[in-house]
């Protein structure tokens, strides 16, 4: 454990640990020894309540509860809404829950896995819209959401980043009291995530609305207030007051919750404003040429580059621009048009959609990769902020979507090589796997002086990981040109001039913050040119 446990932390001290003693009596257990969750969003009609933390910590129980599937049993036998209302008697909550004891509150979800819509539903995208459409705003929302190309395609023939929205705007159209949204990103570009972040906040405008989201960036610009989730995963889960949404992210980063006196983790996120190193203090791995790559209906342009020994470089841009296609065409994977890549360095591969063939044990599966999987560096370095250790034992087949990519990532950290290559690897993680698995992935480059090149949409990975950013840009789907490797700074100010958004430092943390639109500041940058930072 990292000592500062007051029980006995049986998960390599990654999450917290530690109860408020005001916390004696659950709103609800499951079973004697089951599960036991503390506490409760607010839901207010006129404003999005965001729900930050880790996966397990009992979400999806909260909302049980809010939509009144379950009646919460305070850790004893069997609950009844007079107990509840008892409880909540003179709080904010009340009225709320009056609602729900005589079943006048209506709630619409978002599911967290929209990979599971196409086993329930067979059939198009028109005819699952439709049936939903009971607040007659179906037609503007297959508009916001750039659904019109779809609706007559099959629900099962659908990319993830399709079906997401199409689940966003099925939820989105009932008409309902209270909206939940458990998660909103996956599959889904820095482009859409913030119009979907648009559409929720006119939802919220005369509706409650629940979001649980782990990329940061997003939460901040989309929520109200935030509440910190924190405890144990499948032991139990603390839902804190409702916080300022910056105070709450900056205090959820700095591991350390002062109203409540928890400390959530052992050590903070940092995000610093690191200047570009030298380029003689750094030296060049390798240097590559312009190329193209031409699919049926897709083109890529790429410009040469040239890849510095020890950095992380970011890749940002948006869905089906060719980020991929560049990737698995550095790593050999692909041919471009006009002749090999003369490329003689080995690369270590990530692939955006991570694919298992064997049901080998996980640890097994690595020691097969490298002998150093066994050494006290690999386990400290790799696998505990992974959380690898619970998996060594369990089958390749049988790990779910956050579980095979922590192993992903660390089968290609694994792999001896010059370069390597991660395709979106926050994909699946939860807001605490994503910020391990940042730091594991800088330490590994900056440790072993290796380069590393990651694809992602977390503004705030990239913004921690990189030190230098290919931008994309072009017609998704049609053809996309890959910039040549450029400075942070010079970087995202070309991506976030075509996302027309602007970003600041937070005082405090340094970490990046949308700024609102039109707002004084985000004008300034605007007429400066100065998307990324303005001091
Ligand atoms: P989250 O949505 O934050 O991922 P959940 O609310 O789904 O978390 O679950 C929190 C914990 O409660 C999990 O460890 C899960 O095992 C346990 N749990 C959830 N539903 C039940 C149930 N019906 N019976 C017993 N335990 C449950
Ligand atoms: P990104 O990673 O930026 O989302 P991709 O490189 O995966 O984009 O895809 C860019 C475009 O190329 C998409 O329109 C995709 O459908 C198309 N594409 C990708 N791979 C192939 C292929 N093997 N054959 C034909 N088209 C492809
Ligand atoms: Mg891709």
């Amino acid at each position: 454990g990292c000592g500062i446990c007051i029980n006995k932390c049986p998960f390599d001290a990654i999450m917290i640990i530690g109860l408020p003693e005001e916390l004696d009596k659950p709103i609800h257990r499951y079973g004697t020894n089951g599960f036991a969750l503390y506490g409760l969003p607010s839901v207010e009609t006129g404003r999005v309540t965001g729900i930050l933390g880790p996966n397990g910590i009992g979400k999806s129980t909260c909302v049980q509860i809010l939509s009144g599937n379950m009646i919460p049993n305070f850790g004893g036998e069997e609950g009844s809404w007079d107990e509840v209302l008892e409880y909540y008697s003179g709080t904010s909550m009340y009225e709320y829950f009056s609602k729900v004891a005589a079943g006048t509150i209506k709630v619409s979800q978002k599911p967290q896995y929209v990979d599971m819509i196409p086993k329930a539903f067979k059939g198009k995208t028109r005819e699952l819209l439709e049936n939903t459409d009971e607040s007659g705003r179906l037609d503007d929302l297959v508009n916001k959401l750039g659904l019109s190309n779809i609706m007559d395609r099959n629900i099962g023939d659908l990319s993830g980043g399709e079906l997401q929205r199409v689940a966003i705007a099925a939820c989105a159209a009932k008409d309902a009291d209270f909206y939940f949204f458990d998660e909103i990103s996956p599959y889904l570009d820095i482009y859409q995530r913030i119009k979907v972040s648009q559409l929720i906040q006119e939802i919220s405008q005369d509706k409650a609305v629940l979001v649980v989201e782990h990329d940061l960036a997003i939460l901040d610009m989309l929520s109200d207030v935030v509440h910190v989730a924190y405890g144990m995963p499948s032991g139990y889960g603390v839902i804190t007051h409702p916080k300022g949404v910056r105070i709450a992210i900056n205090q959820y980063l700095k591991g350390y919750l002062p109203e409540e006196n928890v400390r959530v983790r052992p050590d903070s996120i940092n995000f610093e404003v690191h200047p570009p190193r030298a380029e003689k203090e750094v030296g060049t791995l390798v240097e590559y040429e312009g190329f193209s790559k031409n699919y049926d209906k897709f083109s890529l342009k790429a410009a040469e580059g040239s890849l510095r020994n020890g950095e992380v470089l970011g890749v940002v841009g948006p869905n089906g621009i060719g980020k991929s296609t560049f990737v698995k065409v550095l790593a050999g994977e692909e041919e471009p048009d006009e002749k090999e890549m003369d490329f003689d360095i080995s690369i270590s591969y990530k692939p955006q959609y991570v694919v298992v063939d064997h049901n080998l044990p996980v640890k097994y599966f690595l020691r097969g990769i490298s002998s150093k999987v066994d050494t006290s560096y690999y386990e400290a370095e790799i696998a505990k902020p992974l959380q690898l250790e619970r998996l060594y034992d369990r089958s390749l087949a049988d790990l779910s979507g956050g579980e095979l990519q922590r192993v992903a990532i660390a089968a290609c950290l694994t792999r001896d090589a010059d370069m390597y290559i991660l395709d979106e690897p926050s994909a699946h993680l939860d807001v605490e796997q994503r910020s391990q698995a940042t730091k594991t992935i800088k330490r590994f480059a900056e440790n072993n002086k290796k380069t590393a090149m990651v694809v992602d949409h977390d503004i705030y990975m990239i913004d921690m990981l990189s030190e230098r950013l290919i931008v994309f840009e072009g017609e998704p789907a049609v053809y996309g040109e890959a910039h040549s490797p450029t400075g942070m700074q010079k970087g995202m100010n070309k991506f976030l001039s075509n996302l027309d958004i602007t970003f600041r430092r937070d005082e405090d943390t340094s970490r990046p913050r949308v700024n609102k639109k039109d707002s004084h500041l985000d004008r300034l940058q605007k007429s400066k040119g100065e998307y990324y930072y303005y001091n």
